[in-house]
């Protein structure tokens, strides 16, 4: 049996930066409000909550004077407003990829650029990227493009985590459409590699595994990209899914994970592999 396990597997910069800073911010705190599920990981949000952080949905949950991270996804202008007014000390783990996404949003409204976001409509960093200009029209489908209508000058950027593929069709459907647009391809190398290196291994192996959060978009992209290529893929979100006792049937074994998995559940799947593979 043999086992290969995607490089670009683990958490990104922006989500280790995030998780260890708040992890360090909640010792010297003691407690501490962080807005949403600092990543879509329950073994990382379960440790946190016992160190002291309190997930919240909302900033009105949190109390006047007290302490608030901002997690990697990011959030709108107006949460910044709302804390302050609060008297609320932000600690800001906004990756620096996503803030440059809300200053290219921002600059591009003073140009009186139509906005075009590309990204999933629910997902925090699309929800929270929308609220740099007045109005930003997100769209995550080739479809929706037919269905736009005609602006003088467009400005286009995309969700980091978003699907390297389906944003260039999307990306040359817009160009196709508008003769005077701007397009920013803002996706992040880390989800794009990741994305790519998930493809290879997958094409390589008889069995291929990915491993990150039920909640966790970027990696349900990564299964995707391996169904695609690969018939034998499944997605767990830890050790304690049945699904790697299939591993036993097969000789190669691909593993590749979302931006939001440690290195700590990688790990573990690896070793149940093993273990799993060694009672045949
Ligand atoms: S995927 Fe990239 S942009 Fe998104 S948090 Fe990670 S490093 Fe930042």
């Amino acid at each position: 049996m043999e086992i290969l396990i995607g490089k670009n597997s683990g958490f990104c910069f922006g989500v280790k930066r995030a998780v260890e800073g708040v992890e360090k911010e909640v010792k010297k705190y003691k407690k501490i409000n962080c807005l949403g599920e600092i990543v879509h990981n329950e073994v990382v949000v379960e440790k946190l909550q016992k160190m002291g952080v309190n997930f919240i949905e909302n900033i009105d949950e949190a109390q006047n004077n007290s302490v608030l991270a901002i997690r990697a996804h990011g959030v709108d202008e107006n949460t910044y407003k709302e804390a302050k007014n609060k008297n609320i000390e932000i600690i800001d783990y906004t990756c620096p990829k996503v803030k440059n996404i809300h200053e290219q949003i921002k600059k591009a409204d003073e140009e009186r650029y139509k906005i075009i976001l590309v990204g999933k409509k629910t997902h925090p960093e699309v929800i929270g990227s929308k609220g740099y200009a007045k109005d930003v029209i997100v769209i995550e489908s080739i479809d929706e493009v037919e269905e736009l209508s005609d602006y003088e000058k467009v400005f286009c950027i995309v969700q980091t985590t978003f699907s390297y593929s389906k944003y260039i069709e999307i990306e040359n459907k817009l160009k196709e459409k508008y003769s005077n647009i701007k397009c920013v391809n803002s996706i992040c190398p880390s989800t794009k590699n990741r994305q790519l290196e998930c493809q290879d291994i997958a094409e390589k192996v008889d069995f291929m595994i990915v491993i990150g959060g039920k909640n966790s978009s970027n990696t349900h992209k990564l299964y995707e990209v391996a169904c695609k290529v690969n018939e034998n893929s499944v997605i767990i979100q830890d050790e304690n899914d049945k699904k790697i006792e299939e591993c036993e049937k097969y000789g190669i074994i691909g593993i590749m994970s979302g931006a939001s998995t440690p290195d700590e559940t990688i790990n573990k799947v690896v070793e149940k592999i093993k273990a799993t593979c060694q009672e045949e």
